[in-house]
């Protein structure tokens, strides 16, 4: 008997159907306010389960799952072309299902939740006070440069990684109360990705992964953007999905820390987040605030420029590398999501 494509589908149309009912079910639990709680709360249940679990593992247990679900899927579209079996189909839409209610059972209903700017007094922000803040952080930057260690070539490096990632957590219980009510995480699961290769052409700085709540980062990227990526991360794991906001919080650990070297990095990250948000109007002033960089300062942002350049082949921009990396790990539109950072930073801080 010839089996048709169409006998294929025809099989496994109740699975299909299943899908689809749930892109539906979940798009109308993120509409409702007591649904998106209900999730927030269950994550906070989760993370504690989570981490007490795949913290043990010295290594990414998430990477390791993504390559084994990545062979089993080629095995499945491989045995449906080859055989035209339709039990393979079957066994893609199950596993699609399934990953995808994990999926936002543990992470996607997050994206829902109150966003942080709406726990800030709005107001509107004159060009004038985001330029004085940029210059505010340029002195920061200059005065923190001076705490860090370097090497031979002048370069910033990091003095204890470990002490830097117990530093995070620790400041994860500094959060402002009218900003951030998340239990904060008890122990460490921030490990360099199984994919550093990978993420050196591509530029993804680090990611989090829903599944194992353990945070992954790229280990070889330079030392400035080192101490902000897993900030930034170990923000999804408390529980803030949207990019923007684990920046914002990342940010705010920053601000009562002792750790020059993650001091540095915030500093720096805010920096060139402001100028690029200057640049588009005035370039000439963001031009000239570089140009006022340290010594110090401008060997640092020499060696990220290297670093981009050399391993994604593109020509880094003006400004460095880094924020749009941030926005590419993640389907969201870079503009509005950059701006948002923005506006939470000015509304914060002014
Ligand atoms: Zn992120």
């Amino acid at each position: 008997m010839v089996v048709t494509n169409k006998n294929i589908f025809l099989k496994n149309k109740n699975w299909a159907i299943v899908l689809v009912a749930q892109f539906l079910f979940f798009y109308i639990l993120s509409k409702l306010d007591f649904a998106v709680n209900f999730f927030s709360k269950l994550f906070e249940w989760k993370k504690s389960l989570h981490i007490a679990i795949f913290s043990k593992f010295n290594f990414s247990f998430g990477d390791l799952v993504y390559i084994l679900i990545t062979i089993i899927l080629i095995y499945l579209v491989w045995g449906l072309i080859k055989n035209r079996n339709s039990k393979f189909l079957k066994y893609i839409l199950i596993s699609f299902n399934i990953f995808y209610f994990m999926y936002q059972c543990f992470w996607g209903m997050l994206y829902f939740q109150t966003p942080i700017i709406n726990k800030l007094q709005k107001r509107k922000i004159s060009d004038y006070e985001v330029k004085n803040l940029t210059l505010k952080y340029l002195e920061l930057c200059k005065k923190t440069r001076e705490k860090v260690s370097e090497n031979k070539n002048g370069v910033f490096i990091i003095r204890d990684i470990r002490q830097l990632k117990l530093e995070i957590l620790k400041q994860q219980k500094n959060l402002p109360q009218n900003i951030s009510i998340k239990k904060p995480v008890t122990d460490l699961s921030v490990k360099p990705s199984l994919f550093d290769s990978f993420m050196n052409k591509t530029g993804i700085l680090g990611y989090y992964n829903p599944f194992t709540a353990e945070s992954q980062y790229n280990p070889n990227i330079p030392a400035t953007q080192l101490p902000f990526t897993l900030a930034h991360e170990m923000s999804h794991q408390l529980g803030y999905a949207r990019e923007q906001e684990a920046s914002f919080i990342a940010y705010l650990y920053s601000k009562k820390t002792n750790n020059a070297d993650l001091q540095y990095s915030a500093q720096l990250y805010i920096l060139k987040s402001l100028l690029r948000s200057i640049a588009k109007n005035d370039k000439p002033f963001a031009e000239s605030i570089i140009g006022k960089y340290s010594v110090k300062m401008k060997k640092d942002r020499e060696n990220e420029v290297v670093f981009a350049e050399k391993n994604t082949g593109l020509i880094s921009d003006f400004f460095g590398a880094t924020n749009d990396l941030f926005l590419k790990t993640n389907q969201q539109d870079g503009q509005v999501s950059y701006s948002y950072f923005i506006n939470l930073l000015l509304l914060y801080e002014l």
